[in-house]
């Protein structure tokens, strides 16, 4: 069995561990690039969400390199979500392949039809306990890439000299990867993470706070947002984003990475949004209200075009301004989208902020 997974940021590491693990083969498609885009965009409905036509790019080109069993994360909801993965099955067989097609359900919907997936992967005996045991060191891994990737958020801000922070990743990124038991994985951590504390900074810059918000697949997928987090820090902000991988796949809402359980932001969003409306449109308004009241300078919300979640916070978004004295940018993406335009205005809020800060001068290191 080869089994292939969409990207969504640096989730391939995690599987690269699990898989590894779990005696499968795991075939990674090529990164996302404008290519798999076009791949996706030309073979889904015009009207599909961008995270979908990734997905479709990433299924089709791990097809091609030999995968015959494709792994989908399940979901249901108000949006569209749950039905990716039916959509996603039904335009690659109408294109002709041929391949197993496994969802993977949420593990609070019924741990057993989470389990049913992994023992289908291995059949031949893989008893609950050593797959739990397995997961448990695995999802550890995750944690410990999102903690590195969410310190480097901070830390690139304040770099003496462009791209070191960037430089420190990668090889703390290597360090993680050849760690194999709970022990050598704490361990990597931390040297990984005193790697990308150790990159020569200022201190005494002062750098705009803002948070990055909105729906998942955009906040995690690089690619998807131009490399937005990467341009930012390199422009001197000081990030913090509301969602996290391993929060994401977490059943119990403790939201570790980002710091803040789901509890905690739905109470925050429950005056202006007291439903789940999907995605993660109720955590936005939540962590809007949560940053503003940490003192950030400003938010950027990133969202697919025609992402209904999204969409319904947005429309929520200016009484949580006017309410917060917040200011928010919104972004929305598809694949007509060009990075010059996004850039061009996030370069205009970062104006706006500098000058509500009284700061002269943003992006030392820009
Ligand atoms: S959250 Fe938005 S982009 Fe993601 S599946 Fe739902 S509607 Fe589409």
């Amino acid at each position: 069995m080869k089994v292939t997974c969409p990207h969504m940021g640096h989730l391939h590491w995690m599987l690269d561990d699990l898989f590894g693990r779990l005696g499968v083969e795991y075939i990674k498609p090529p990164p996302t690039t404008t290519k798999t885009l076009t791949i996706g965009a030309k073979h889904s409905p015009e009207f599909a969400c961008l995270p979908l036509k990734i997905n479709i790019g990433n299924f089709i080109q791990g097809l091609d390199m030999g995968a015959d069993t494709l792994i989908m994360a399940g979901g249901h909801g108000p949006c569209r979500f749950g039905y990716y993965g039916i959509v996603e099955e039904r335009i690659l067989r109408d294109l002709g392949y041929d391949f197993r097609f496994m969802m993977l359900e949420p593990f609070g919907d019924g741990k057993w039809a989470f389990y049913k997936t992994f023992e289908t992967l291995t059949p031949g005996g893989l008893g609950l306990r050593k797959l739990w045991k397995i997961l448990k060191v695995s999802f550890t891994k995750g944690r410990a890439f999102d903690q590195i990737h969410k310190r480097t958020l901070q830390v690139r801000a304040y770099e003496v000299n462009h791209g070191d922070t960037t430089r420190a990743l990668r090889q703390a990124e290597k360090i993680l990867t050849q760690a194999f038991t709970a022990g050598e994985i704490e361990e990597a951590r931390r040297e990984a993470l005193a790697l990308i504390d150790g990159v020569e900074q200022d201190p005494e810059r002062r750098v705009l706070k803002v948070g990055i918000v909105g729906e998942f697949f955009l906040l995690l997928e690089p690619f998807s947002n131009f490399g937005l987090e990467e341009a930012l820090g390199h422009m001197g902000v000081y990030l913090e984003r509301s969602v996290w991988v391993t929060d994401w796949i977490a059943p119990n809402g403790d939201n570790k990475i980002y710091g803040f359980p789901k509890d905690m932001v739905d109470s925050k969003a429950a005056p202006y949004l007291n439903h789940n409306v999907g995605g993660e449109g109720r955590e936005t308004i939540g962590s809007i209200v949560l940053m503003a009241e940490r003192e950030f300078d400003g938010i950027i919300q990133l969202l697919p075009f025609g992402c209904m979640p999204e969409n319904i916070a947005t429309s929520i978004i200016p009484k949580v301004q006017r309410d917060h004295d917040i200011p928010v940018l919104t972004l929305a993406f598809d694949e007509q989208t060009g990075r010059a335009g996004v850039l061009t205005r996030v370069e205009a809020f970062l104006d706006l902020l500098t000058a509500r800060r009284g700061l002269s001068l943003v992006g030392a290191n820009a």
